[in-house]
């Protein structure tokens, strides 16, 4: 027996499966498994890569000056207390890092984001999940649960894989609730696709008990370039810059997002046409049967009326080269994730759905 073991709680850790991107035998696929954003990467964004090519024997700055201060101008916040990771994934682990550990309790909602767990667990702290309400988020459920251990409490707002979310006056309550000892850590990631939502940034700069973590991944188009940012107390952001790799992201991925910040068009179309698009299908689905919540983010969840209705369904779209997303691992086994596609893929999964519904199989 080896006496080389790693630390308590990795091998518990189930490994995160990403959206699959490919179907043995059929060509032409869609994939609409990631929530990526349709248009590919913005133009601006693109050719930043290219320039940066010409520097890469450079190592880039440790210090994210530039892009912080893009950020900080983009959404009206102080540069000083954003940090930068390898996607807001690095932030959400480096938060578990900082903050967590054996003995300590690490809260996620029922139906929350895979990361949330795993981080607990890599650093041998308790995953304690807390039932939601019909697929949105309980305060109260999250409030009664915390204890003396709870160190961090992760939400999504809009959460992912449901695509609710709850009002910021529910979410202060929360912030208010929590024991002195807990910080509440509220993940962005779609804060961008809900019109006039700061993602919790006010409230970030109202308390000292809350952060919030963005992504590059999502609405602006760089989910392969891994770049993600945090905002929160000035004392959490240097304890997190202390454990941070400090050449974590690469020179050609600070450019990208750089570019992607200010390429405002793309932007504004991205999020209009998902708008339009996610409306457009959610009523088409539920023309075939299949009802979802009221989305706020880049998908829809998609109800069937039982797990082998929902898996015959994926099978049947795969069949079709469509690729949608199960979350069974999310306890919604009745249930596909969907990301909104450009208007062509919305139209294609839209009548493969009802092809099902109709018999097809
Ligand atoms: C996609 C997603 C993220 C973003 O992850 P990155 O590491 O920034 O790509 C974070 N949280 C949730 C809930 C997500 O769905």
């Amino acid at each position: 027996m080896t006496k080389i073991t790693p630390q308590p709680g990795i091998m518990d850790i189930a490994l995160y499966v990403g959206g699959k991107s490919h179907v043995d035998g059929v060509s032409n696929v869609i994939k609409l498994s990631s929530n990526e954003n349709p248009f590919g990467p913005s133009p601006a964004a693109q050719e930043a890569v290219r320039r940066s090519a010409l520097d890469l024997h450079r190592y880039p700055p440790t210090d994210h000056a530039d892009l912080r201060a893009a950020i900080a101008a983009a959404h009206g916040l102080d540069a000083d207390r954003i940090i930068c990771g390898v996607g807001s994934d690095e932030i959400l682990t480096l938060l578990c890092q900082a903050y967590a550990g054996p003995g300590d309790e690490v809260i996620h909602t029922e139906h929350g984001f895979a990361i949330y767990r795993i981080g607990a667990q890599s650093v041998g702290a308790t995953p304690i999940e807390v039932p939601e309400r019909e697929r949105v988020t309980d305060v109260d459920a999250i409030l009664a649960a915390c204890t003396d251990a709870t160190r961090l409490v992760f939400l999504a707002n809009p959460n992912n894989p449901t695509g609710t979310m709850i009002g910021l006056a529910e979410v202060e309550r929360l912030a208010g609730g929590l024991p002195d000892q807990a910080l509440l850590v509220l993940d962005g990631a779609y804060a961008e696709y809900v019109d006039g939502y700061d993602g919790g940034a006010r409230l970030v700069e109202a308390r000292d008990n809350v952060v919030m973590t963005r992504t590059f991944s999502k609405l602006y188009g760089l989910g392969g370039m891994r770049v993600g940012w945090g905002y929160g107390p000035q004392d959490v952001v240097d304890v997190l810059n202390r454990i941070r790799g400090p050449f974590n992201l690469s020179s050609t991925a600070l450019a990208a997002a750089e570019a992607a910040l200010g390429d405002t068009a793309y932007v504004e179309r991205s999020r209009s046409e998902n708008t339009r698009l996610r409306a457009w299908l959610a009523e088409a689905l539920a023309e075939h049967g299949v009802p979802s919540d009221a989305s706020c983010a880049n998908f829809i969840l998609a109800r069937f009326g039982s797990q082998d209705e929902a898996e015959a369904c994926d099978t049947y779209l795969q069949s079709q080269g469509v690729i949608v997303r199960r979350v069974t691992s999310y306890k919604l086994p009745n249930a596909l994730r969907i990301t909104v596609g450009d208007e062509a893929s919305c139209r294609r999964v839209a009548h493969c759905i009802g092809q099902f519904k109709a018999g097809a199989r």
